[in-house]
Order: structure tokens, then C-alpha cells, then sequence
């Protein structure tokens, strides 16, 4: 009997030694006819659609083996086309968020450059410097003493802090509820060296937990911290001081 030599196919793609791969070949690849192995055929990303885990079908990026060697693949009209176009696409994305950050940076740029003025300790130097006097602030408690007549509740002093009266400015506070609040009230700004606190955080996230200002309301020689809430408008504190130090409009 004469039996035809069979011998299968083997990948014919080069190895970085320059011998042919020589792993059996799966397919041929359609542009060179060269024979390829699994390994060597050019792979592509394709949304398939899959069961997903509510039970609806839903297209899920999976990984397909092409009928062609990568060489030809990467200059293939199809393939390039595709590349050009994820240029494309990741070019209008970074153009998009370079959009976003400078508005960003226009919107909220003026507030980080106040709270900046405040936290680093600036505006602090400016009101010593131009010596702007100081007024005092303090705590107050309400407890509870027992008299002659029965009890009452008597408001106490329990700290005093100094600061520099800055004028009404806007508050945002809880009114309870989950429901914030915007009113003015009249601001004064601790005496107190902040400029190395939290000194690993952001400006902004210095600006809301270190305690630059207090609300208040005039109280014997001076005024009472009411505590509570977080400046709204640091442009408009910003502005109040570098007025009050005379180094502003
Ligand atoms: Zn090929
Ligand atoms: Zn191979």
C-alpha cells in the first residue's frame, strides 16, 4: 500500500532565535497564507454577548482569536483604522478633561487661593503686621445651679481665645435635618498659629477642619463663640482682611 505522507501543518512564524516556531498550526492566516499556532495568531478585543448575573444578555469585552499573524493584523486597513481612531478618541478625552480642570480652576481657583491666604498663615501675619487690634472670644456654658430659691441655669465662661473681627460674612450651617442653611454672621478669626497643621491635606480640606474662623455675637467685652458651621465665602474673608490691613481695594 502507498500511503500519502501526511504531516501536519506547523507555525511558520519566526522565533526571536530566527528558527520557525514549529508548534503545530491551528490555522493559516489569510493575508501572508503563513501556518500558525495558537500562540501566534493575532488576537482582538470584541464585545460578546454573554449571559450577566441579573440573567439579561449583556455584551462583555472577550478576547478572539483571528484567522491572521499579527504582523499582517497590525497593518491591516481595519486594525489601523481602529488604532487611529483610539488616538483619536483618547485626544478628545484629554482635551475634555484639560476642558473640565480649567473651568474647574476658574470656578474654584479664587476660593483655594483665599483659603491658601488663611491656612498657610499669611493673612495672620498681615493683620500683626499692619497691627490690628485684637478682641477676645469666648465659650460659654449654660449649667445648671442650685440656690437659695430652687435652681437656674447660669451661663459660664469656659475658654477665652483672641481674635480679629472680620465683619458679617456668609455661613453655611445645619439647621437640623440634614437641611444646611446660608446666613451671615459676624466673623472673627482666631489668633493662632495653623500654618503646619494637617500640613498633609489639601488646602481646601485644611480650610474646612482646621477652626480658622468662629460665628459670634457681641458678648460682654467682647464677643461669644455660637459655634458651629463652616465659612461659606473665603474671596469675601480674603477681601475683609486685606482691607482691614490696608493692602487691599
Ligand atoms: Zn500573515
Ligand atoms: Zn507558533
Amino acid at each position: 500500500m502507498n500511503q500519502a505522507e501526511v504531516r501536519p501543518a506547523v507555525c511558520e512564524i519566526p522565533l526571536r532565535s530566527g528558527k520557525p516556531c514549529g508548534v503545530t498550526a491551528k490555522v493559516r492566516c489569510m493575508t501572508c497564507e503563513r501556518a500558525l499556532c495558537e500562540s501566534h495568531q493575532a488576537t482582538t478585543t470584541r464585545l460578546v454577548d454573554e449571559v450577566g448575573p441579573d440573567g439579561r444578555l449583556l455584551p462583555f469585552p472577550r478576547t478572539v482569536h483571528l484567522q491572521m499573524c499579527e504582523a499582517c493584523f497590525a497593518t491591516s486597513p481595519a486594525e489601523l483604522a481602529r488604532i487611529e481612531s483610539e488616538k483619536r478618541a483618547a485626544q478628545i478625552r484629554q482635551e475634555q478633561e484639560e476642558a473640565k480642570r480649567q473651568s474647574l480652576l476658574q470656578i474654584h481657583g479664587p476660593r483655594i487661593e483665599a483659603e491658601e491666604y488663611f491656612v498657610s498663615g499669611a493673612a495672620r501675619q498681615a493683620l500683626i503686621a499692619a497691627g490690628i487690634p485684637k478682641g477676645v472670644v469666648y465659650k460659654t456654658e449654660t449649667i445648671q445651679k442650685k440656690g437659695l430659691f430652687g435652681s437656674r441655669w447660669v451661663e459660664t465662661i469656659v475658654s477665652t481665645q483672641h481674635g480679629w473681627r472680620i465683619g458679617n460674612l456668609l455661613w453655611t450651617y445645619d439647621a437640623g435635618g440634614d437641611v444646611s442653611l446660608q446666613s451671615t454672621f459676624l466673623t472673627i478669626m482666631l489668633d493662632q498659629d495653623i500654618s503646619n497643621a494637617l500640613s498633609n491635606y489639601t488646602t481646601t480640606e485644611r480650610a474646612t477642619h482646621l477652626r480658622v474662623f468662629v460665628r459670634v455675637e457681641p458678648y460682654a467685652d467682647g464677643y461669644k463663640d455660637i459655634g458651629g458651621g463652616h465659612l461659606a465665602d473665603w474671596i469675601a474673608a480674603a477681601k475683609a482682611v486685606k482691607q482691614l490691613c490696608g493692602t487691599g481695594i
